[in-house]
């Protein structure tokens, strides 16, 4: 990586952070997971904050963090983004893996999700509030 690359990447990240604050601050998480593992059979990856749609992004992925080969890829939407199951999900919703788990399904669902207009589903049992309107938040 050179110098103009690695800038660029360090404002990248300093705005994600401040972007996250903010919507920490703005935004607040409640319910409680159903265990119906949706969320462990349609995934999506980001790479950088962007859904992957390149096959051999996910394989670089894979180089730089092991945890990600779980993640099969189950197919592509309608966007063109790829979309994955995970390979440790048991038929009765649990995962093998639970204490490794990776850190995208420790904090999952993320309010950083917002920054991409992303929410859970309908179905999911956690849902977004606005703090101060308490108005749920929808896509
Ligand atoms: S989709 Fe929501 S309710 Fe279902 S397992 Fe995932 S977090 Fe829990
Ligand atoms: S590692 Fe566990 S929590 Fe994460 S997607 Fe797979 S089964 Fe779900």
């Amino acid at each position: 990586m050179n110098t103009k690359q690695f800038i660029l990447e360090f404002f990248v990240v300093i705005r994600t952070i401040i972007r996250r604050a903010f919507h920490s601050i703005l935004y607040k998480r409640l319910g409680t997971c159903k265990m119906c593992g949706r969320c462990c059979r349609h995934v999506y990856l980001r790479n950088r904050g962007d859904l992957l749609s390149n096959f051999d992004e996910y394989l670089q992925m894979l180089i730089e963090n092991e945890k990600l080969k779980r993640f099969q890829v189950k197919g592509r939407d309608a966007q063109g983004y790829l979309f994955f199951a995970c390979s440790m999900v048991t038929s009765d919703n649990r995962c093998k893996d639970h204490a490794n788990r990776p850190l995208m399904c420790r904090a999952y669902p993320d309010i950083g999700m917002i920054m991409y207009d992303a929410v859970p589903k309908d179905d999911c049992g956690f849902y977004f509030i606005n703090r101060f309107t308490r108005r749920r938040v929808s896509s």
